[in-house]
This record gives C-alpha cells, sequence and structure tokens, in this order.
C-alpha cells in the first residue's frame, strides 16, 4: 500500500483533469468512496468529476457533492469527451470495467492513468496501473481513508469527506454488524466522527427516510412474496415490474430487502429477484462459508463478495425462481 500510496501522491503532485468512476446502480460504498475523494482531489486543486453510470438512490442525493455528479445516462457525448481529456480516471468499488458498462467503452478508450481503489473478489488487474485492493476490506470508502492515510494526507479530512466515508463503511457493514467490520473500520470511524461527520444524522438521512410507498412495499413482500426453504436453510423474495409499479418503485426502495429474509431463524442463504428496467436483477446474501459471489458468477452472470453479491438473469421472474430453486435444492447435499 505504501509503495503504491507514493506513486499515486507524485502523480496528483500537480494539477490533473481527474474523472471518478464507480459501478452501476451506484450503493451508499459507491457513492460515499466516490465523493470522499472528490472532495480531497477537489482541495488539492485538481479538476475533478464524480461519472456514475446511471442514477442512485434519492437517500444519497444528500451526500455533499451530490449536485457535481454527471449520470452517464442522458449526457453520453459531454461524458464522452471528458473522459477522453482527462489526465487519471478513478475505479471505486468494482474490479471488472462490465460493471460500469456501457460507459466502459469512453475509460477503456481514455489514455488516462487509471486508479482502481476497491474491495471485490478477483479484480481485473489490465484495467488499472495503480491498484489499490484489499477483498477483506469491508467497504471501498475505508481503503479510500487508508490510502489517504498512506499518503500522509489526513490533514486533508473535512466534513465532507467525513460525513461521505462515514456513509460508505455504514452502508457496506451493515451498519458495522458485519464480520468485515474490524477494529481498524472503529478507528477510522472515530476519526471521521472527530471531523465532523454526525453519526446521528446520518444513520437517520440514509435508514429512516423512507417513503410510505417504501414501506408499504417492504410489508407486501414479507407478507405475500417471501418463500421459504426451511430444509435447505433459504429463503426467496421476487416482484414483477408490475408490482413494483403499483408500489411507485423508485431507485432504492428495495435496497436492504433481502436481509429481512437473510434475519430469519436458520436461514443461511436468501436470494431477492426483482425485474427492473426491462432486466431481471437478482441479490444474493449468505451467512457463514456459502459462497454466493461463485453462485452468481456461475448462474448469473454477477458476482460480487463471500456473504453479499449479485447478478442478472436472461429469463423471466418465475424461471428466475426455478433456477434459485434448483439452485438451493442442491445446498447443504
Ligand atoms: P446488491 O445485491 O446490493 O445489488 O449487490 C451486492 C454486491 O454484489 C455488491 O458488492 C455489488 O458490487 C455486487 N453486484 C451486484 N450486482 C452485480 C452484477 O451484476 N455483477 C457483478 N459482478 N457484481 C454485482
Ligand atoms: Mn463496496
Amino acid at each position: 500500500m505504501i509503495k503504491i500510496a507514493q506513486q499515486l501522491k507524485a502523480l496528483i503532485s500537480t494539477p490533473k483533469k481527474i474523472v471518478i468512476t464507480t459501478h452501476r446502480g451506484p450503493d451508499g460504498d459507491a457513492m460515499g468512496s466516490s465523493l470522499g475523494l472528490f472532495h480531497l482531489l477537489k482541495q488539492l486543486g485538481h479538476t475533478v468529476n464524480v461519472i456514475t453510470p446511471n442514477e442512485y438512490a434519492n437517500f444519497l442525493h444528500w451526500l455533499p457533492g451530490n449536485k457535481e455528479v454527471i449520470i452517464y445516462e442522458g449526457n453520453e457525448a459531454a461524458t464522452d469527451e471528458i473522459t477522453a481529456e482527462s489526465d487519471l480516471i478513478f475505479l471505486l468499488d468494482f474490479s471488472d470495467l462490465s460493471r460500469i458498462a456501457p460507459f466502459n467503452n469512453a475509460v477503456s478508450k481514455s489514455k488516462a492513468t487509471k486508479i482502481m481503489i476497491d474491495h471485490h473478489q478477483d479484480p481485473d488487474r489490465d484495467i488499472a496501473k495503480l491498484i489499490f485492493s484489499d477483498t477483506k476490506a469491508c467497504s471501498t470508502a475505508q481503503l479510500v481513508y487508508e490510502v489517504m492515510d498512506a499518503m500522509g494526507m489526513t490533514n486533508y479530512l473535512n466534513k465532507s469527506i467525513a460525513e461521505c466515508l462515514y456513509v460508505g463503511i455504514m452502508t457496506d457493514t451493515g451498519s458495522f454488524k458485519y464480520s468485515s467490520t474490524t477494529a481498524k473500520t472503529h478507528n477510522i470511524i472515530a476519526e471521521l466522527i472527530t471531523a465532523g461527520a454526525e453519526n446521528d444524522k446520518i444513520h437517520d438521512l440514509i435508514y429512516d427516510n423512507s417513503s410510505a410507498n417504501r414501506i408499504k412495499l417492504l410489508g407486501y413482500c414479507l407478507n405475500k412474496k417471501l418463500r421459504l426453504y426451511p430444509e435447505n436453510n433459504a429463503a426467496i423474495i421476487s416482484l414483477t415490474a408490475d408490482e413494483l409499479k403499483r408500489f411507485k418503485f423508485k431507485k432504492g426502495d428495495t435496497e436492504g430487502l433481502v436481509n429481512y429474509a437473510l434475519s430469519i431463524e436458520g436461514i443461511n442463504f436468501a436470494t431477492f429477484i426483482a425485474e427492473k428496467d426491462g432486466m431481471v436483477k437478482l441479490s444474493l446474501r449468505s451467512k457463514g462459508n456459502l459462497k454466493v459471489n461463485e453462485i452468481a458468477g456461475k448462474y448469473f452472470s454477477g458476482g460480487g463478495h463471500i456473504n453479499a453479491s449479485g447478478g442478472v438473469s436472461q429469463v423471466s421472474v418465475d424461471e428466475t425462481i426455478k433456477i434459485t430453486e434448483g439452485i438451493i435444492n442442491k445446498l447443504n447435499n
């Protein structure tokens, strides 16, 4: 880390045109790590643009710097130009360019030096010159802090950086409860609170700010759409596009829903299947040694972490449920 951090420090020692990008369907860690780094690089005098492949949940729109984020979808020409002209491109919270499609073409074509900061399994080492990859790290936001620290730049920590990184760490650790949460994580959180992150305000803005429709959708899923497979310690929740429409679905409304299935006694494999944007998306979660990233990779062209992964299905919701039931039947055998 220290050696690569020194190389990065040299790269950012003079003003540069910088793009920061993160994965499709950006979550709290994607946006928190990207905007945290954005606020650091701005202070250092760089021209910085955060570009996301598509929109993200409303509960992240209060993040400092949100107004300056450019969304690739709908701004393709301008974004392609900024990307082509950039000197440095930071790839945050993903390890494989397919995760930023269709923005990946512009990134691949750009001659900019690429820097990856990420915690996903099996990073594609060909896509970046400098790679900060730690698959044990709880979040990319924690890695951004560690990179700052390794560059001797924690003196630049301010309220904006602290709030953004706090959100990234909090959301990717399930509020500091997953096994990836370490003493180091808590030490970093202490630094972020000291620098101005208001933990109670942030928890409220992220978790206690739902629309009534979101809560009603949650109730519907748990009451009507939960399938349990107790013999295999598994559960599935599914939603069709029509059902989402009925509850006036907005991006982010189903975030965390899969965890309710996983919170049931005896359940250690939970799948959430939803038909969104003309695709069938899956969220896979597990407890213990069951590697859902392998399941996501094998059956759903996806990936992620050992206990939290995602992917897509090319068939209908009903057929995807059948495929998942086939996977469930093979569990524990
Ligand atoms: P979520 O279920 O919250 O959408 O995603 C959980 C984890 O799986 C995240 O770490 C995310 O990066 C990863 N993931 C989600 N969807 C995909 C996908 O389509 N492809 C890959 N490779 N990873 C995904
Ligand atoms: Mn992450």
